[in-house]
C-alpha cells in the first residue's frame, strides 16, 4: 500500500495544475478529492466545510454516496470530522470505529471504513472545514502524508475564504465569509460605513505549491535576513514612535526573529513542497491553532507578536524592504482601519479626505490615537478582541462609535439601519451647524461661551466650522505626543503662530506641556514609576527641567508677537508651583523686552484647577492668577481616586454626583467672587445634560471638543439658566447619600423638552 502512494511532491504538483483548470469552484473541489485519493490510494476523501450555522456540511467526496454531497451534515464536535474541528488538529486512527467520538451517517456508507485521517481547513488560525481520508484497511497514515493532506487544507481554505464556494446547491454560505459582529469600547464618537483598510495588511498567499524547493530555501532565507536587519534598525535609530511601536514590541519582535525553532520550522515546511510564503502561512497557522486556545494572557499576547512577525515575513517575501512600513496610500475612499494597535502618528499617516473609521483591538478613550482620531472626527472603536483576524482587506465594515459595536461584512439589513442612522445623523448637523452664528445664549439671556478643546493642526478648521467663542483649552502636549523626536523651537512657535491665525482674534488658551502620567513622550527616556498619575508630570516637570519650560514659553512670547496670549499650567498642587511657573515666564517677556523683541499685546497667565489641594488655596491663588480653568477629567479621578484610564473602575462614580457638583459649585462661587473668570474644559462640559446642570451651578464658559459644540449649543438655547439653579441648589445641599443627580436632572429636562441626551 504505501508503496503505491506516490508521495507529497506527486500529489502538490498535480494539485497545481487542478488549480490552474478553468471550472467551477464546485467541480475544482470535485477533482481535488479524486486526487487526493488516487495519490493516497485512499478508498475515501472528503471536504466538509463549516457553515454560518455551526454545522459542517460534506462538499465534496470521492468514496462515499455522492448523493450526500450538500445533504449530510454533522454538528460542530459530533463525530470524527467535529473532534478535528473542534480541536484544529489532525487525527489519525487506524480503528476509527474503536474512537469514542465515532458516530455512523447511515447515508454515507461509512461503515466499512477502518483508517480515518482528517486535517482541519485551517485560515488564521481559524477553522474553516474539515478534510478527511479513509481507507478500508486498518492503516496508519504517515507524517508526509499528513502533511500533504495540510497544504491541500490549505489550498482549499483559500477557495473558502475566497467565498469561491458561497451558495453552492444546497449549501449555506461558509463561516469565512460570514457577517461578524463585535464589540468594544467606543474612543471617538461617529458612525463609520466603509471598506477594511488593515494596518498591517495580511499578505495572501496564492501560489502554494513550489516549483523549486532550493529557490523557496534561499527566498526564505534572504527574507529572513532582511526582516532581522529591519528590526536592528529600528531598534537602533530609536524611530519607535515612527514606527508606532514601542520598544518592548519590537525587542519582543527581534527575539522571535532570531528564535531557532521558528527558523527550522519554515525550512521544514518549504522542504514539504511549499513556497517560502505557504511555508510561513503553514506555521503561522498551526501556532495561531494552538495557541488561540490557550488561556493564559501572556501567551496570547505573544501570539499577537508572532502574526505581526509573520505577516511583516510575509510583506519581506512579496514586496522586499516594505517589511516594516505600513500601507497608507491607496486608500479606497471611505477606508476603515482596522489594527491591533497604533500609535498617533500613524493615524495621522492616512489620507484624512478617505478615513472614515478605526478599529483597534487595544486603545483606550484616554490614549492618544484616540484624542487623534477625536480630532479628526472619525468613529473609532477600540479593545475590540480579534478585530485584525475578524476581517480581510476590502470587507464592508461598521464601526459604532457610539455605541462601541463593530460590523463585519453586515447584512443588508443591518448597513440599512446604519444608513438611516447616518442620514439621521447628518440631519442633526445640519441643525447644528444653522445654529453656529446664534450667540448662545440661554433662553433667559445668560451667555454662555462655549469654546473648543484643541491640540493638533487638525483641529483647527473646527474654530471657524463650529462657530466656537476661542480656544478654551490648547493642549500643547499633542504635539510632542505625535512627534518621533522632541519638536524644535520653530516648529512649536510655526504650530502656535498657526492656532492664533485660524482664531482670527478669537481668544486661545495655551496649556504648557502636560506630559507623565499616561502621556508618554516615546522620545523622552523617564524612570518607571509605580503610580504616574500621581508622578513626575506636567508642572512639575516643568519646573524640575526648566529648559523645556521655558523654550516653549519662548515659543509662545514669539508665536503671540502683537496679539493677546493667554496661557495656563497645568496639575499645579499649591500657590508656589504658579509663582515659580509665574517668575519663569516673567523673565522670558523681559528678556525678549531686552532684546528689542515684538511681544504679545497682552499676557494673561492662569492655572488648571484639577488637583484637589487646590480646592483650599483658591482664595489665595485667585489674587495671584487672571483665571482659573476646570480640569474636570483629572479632578474627578483625584477626587474620588478612580484612574480614568482603568475602564473598571473610571465610570463608578458619576460626576453629576452631588459631592462633584458641589465642589465644581464651590470653584465658580470662589471664581466669581474674586471678580476672576473661569472656564471648565474638561470632558463632563461636552455633554450636554452634564452642561445644563454646570450652567445651573453657575459656570458661564465651557471648553470641550468640537463635535459637542452643536449639540450643547442646540440644549443651552432651550434652557432657563435661574430655572435650573433654583432646581439644582436644594437637590446639591442634600445630605442623604445620593450618589447621582443623574434621574432628576433627565427628568428635570424631560419635562421641558430640552434635548440633552446625544
Ligand atoms: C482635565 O484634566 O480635565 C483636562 C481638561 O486636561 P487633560 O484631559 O488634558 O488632562
Ligand atoms: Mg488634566
Amino acid at each position: 500500500m504505501r508503496g503505491a502512494y506516490g508521495g507529497p511532491r506527486v500529489l502538490l504538483r498535480r494539485l497545481r495544475e487542478v488549480m490552474a483548470e478553468p471550472v467551477s469552484a464546485q467541480e475544482r473541489l470535485d477533482r481535488i478529492v479524486v486526487l487526493i485519493a488516487a495519490n493516497m490510494v485512499a478508498e475515501v476523501c472528503s471536504v466538509y466545510v463549516l457553515r454560518v450555522d455551526g454545522d459542517l456540511e460534506l462538499y465534496a467526496t470521492e468514496g462515499l454516496n455522492r448523493e450526500a454531497v450538500h445533504r449530510t451534515t454533522m454538528h460542530k464536535g459530533e463525530g470524527l470530522v467535529g473532534l478535528v474541528a473542534d480541536e484544529a488538529e489532525p487525527v489519525n486512527l487506524s480503528d476509527a470505529q474503536a474512537h469514542p467520538a465515532f458516530s455512523y451517517k447511515p447515508e454515507t456508507g461509512e461503515e466499512v471504513y477502518h483508517s480515518f485521517l482528517g486535517v482541519p481547513i485551517l485560515r488564521s488560525g481559524n477553522t474553516l472545514g474539515v478534510l478527511v481520508v479513509q481507507n478500508k484497511s486498518q492503516r496508519k497514515y504517515s507524517d508526509e502524508e499528513i502533511e500533504a493532506l495540510q497544504t491541500t487544507a490549505m489550498v482549499i481554505a483559500e477557495m473558502i475564504a475566497s467565498g469561491e464556494l458561497a451558495g453552492q446547491e444546497g449549501g449555506f454560505e461558509p463561516v469565512g465569509r460570514r457577517p461578524a459582529h463585535a464589540r468594544g469600547v467606543a474612543l471617538s464618537e461617529g458612525i463609520g460605513l466603509g471598506h477594511v483598510v488593515l494596518h498591517e495588511p495580511r499578505v495572501v498567499v496564492k501560489n502554494f505549491i513550489a516549483e523549486d524547493s532550493a529557490a523557496e530555501l534561499a527566498r526564505l532565507d534572504k527574507a529572513l535576513a532582511n526582516l532581522r536587519a529591519s528590526i536592528d534598525v529600528l531598534i537602533d535609530e530609536g524611530e519607535v514612535a515612527r514606527a508606532g511601536e514601542h520598544r518592548d514590541v519590537l525587542e519582543a519582535f527581534r527575539m522571535f526573529a532570531n528564535d531557532r525553532g521558528w527558523g527550522r520550522r519554515l525550512h521544514e515546511a518549504v522542504l514539504t513542497g511549499l513556497t517560502a510564503e505557504a511555508a510561513v502561512e503553514r506555521v503561522q497557522s498551526d501556532t495561531r491553532a494552538r495557541m488561540q486556545r490557550q488561556t493564559d494572557p501572556y501567551l496570547r499576547e505573544r501570539l499577537h507578536d508572532l502574526d505581526d512577525l509573520a505577516n511583516r515575513l510575509l510583506r519581506e517575501l512579496t514586496s522586499p524592504g516594505k517589511g516594516m512600513a505600513p500601507q497608507t496610500t491607496h486608500l479606497p475612499d471611505n477606508a476603515i482601519i482596522v489594527a491591533r494597535s497604533m500609535g498617533p502618528a500613524a493615524l495621522l499617516d492616512y489620507d484624512r479626505s478617505r478615513l472614515r473609521g478605526l478599529v483597534l483591538e487595544e486603545g483606550s478613550p484616554s490614549s492618544h490615537v484616540a484624542i487623534v482620531a477625536r480630532a479628526l472626527g472619525i468613529a473609532a472603536v477600540g479593545q475590540v478582541e480579534n478585530a485584525a483576524g475578524l476581517v480581510e482587506s476590502g470587507d464592508a465594515v461598521i464601526v459604532d462609535g457610539v455605541s462601541g459595536e463593530v460590523h463585519a461584512r453586515p447584512t443588508a439589513d443591518v448597513e440599512r439601519a446604519y444608513a438611516d442612522k447616518v442620514r439621521f445623523r447628518a440631519r442633526r448637523q445640519e441643525q447644528y451647524r444653522a445654529l453656529r452664528d446664534r450667540p448662545s445664549i440661554t433662553r433667559d439671556g445668560e451667555t454662555v461661551s462655549l469654546m473648543l478643546n484643541a491640540g493638533l493642526l487638525v483641529d483647527l478648521p473646527h474654530i471657524a466650522e463650529t462657530g466656537a467663542a476661542g480656544v478654551g483649552l490648547f493642549r500643547t502636549e499633542l504635539q510632542f505626543m505625535v512627534a518621533s523626536s522632541m519638536p524644535r523651537t520653530a516648529a512649536q512657535q510655526q504650530l502656535y503662530r498657526a492656532v492664533l491665525d485660524a482664531a482670527d482674534g478669537k481668544p486661545v488658551t495655551f496649556r504648557t506641556l502636560d506630559v507623565g502620567g499616561d502621556k508618554i513622550l516615546p522620545y523622552m527616556r523617564n524612570e518607571p514609576e509605580e503610580n504616574p498619575a500621581l508622578g513626575w508630570r506636567a508642572i512639575r516637570l516643568g519646573l524640575d527641567r526648566p529648559a523645556l519650560l521655558r523654550t516653549q514659553i519662548r515659543a509662545l512670547l514669539y508665536a503671540a508677537a502683537g496679539r493677546d496670549l493667554k496661557l495656563m499650567f497645568p496639575m499645579v498642587a499649591s500657590i508656589s508651583e504658579f509663582d515659580e511657573a509665574r517668575e519663569i515666564v516673567e523673565r522670558e517677556h523681559a528678556r525678549l523686552a531686552r532684546h528689542g523683541h515684538p511681544l504679545p499685546s497682552s499676557l494673561q497667565l492662569g492655572v488648571m484647577v484639577e488637583v484637589p489641594s487646590l480646592l483650599f488655596q483658591l482664595d489665595e491663588l485667585l489674587q495671584r492668577v487672571d483665571f482659573i480653568s476646570v480640569g474636570s477629567n483629572d479632578l474627578m479621578q483625584f477626587l474620588f481616586a478612580v484612574d480614568r484610564g482603568n475602564a473598571r473602575v473610571s465610570g463608578r462614580f458619576d460626576p453629576l454626583s452631588p459631592a462633584f457638583l458641589r465642589t465644581l459649585a464651590f470653584v465658580a462661587a470662589k471664581a466669581k467672587a474674586a471678580g476672576k473668570p473661569v472656564t471648565l474644559c474638561g470632558e463632563i462640559g461636552a455633554r450636554p445634560l452634564e452642561a445644563m446642570a454646570l450652567i445651573g451651578i453657575g459656570y458661564r464658559s465651557l471648553s470641550m471638543s468640537p463635535a459637542a459644540i452643536g449639540p450643547v449649543k442646540a440644549a443651552l438655547l432651550e434652557v432657563d439658566a435661574h430655572e435650573v439653579s433654583a432646581f439644582m441648589a436644594p437637590l446639591i445641599a442634600r445630605t442623604d447619600g445620593g450618589r447621582t443627580l443623574r434621574p432628576e436632572l433627565r427628568d428635570f429636562a424631560a419635562a421641558r423638552g430640552l434635548q440633552v441626551e446625544p
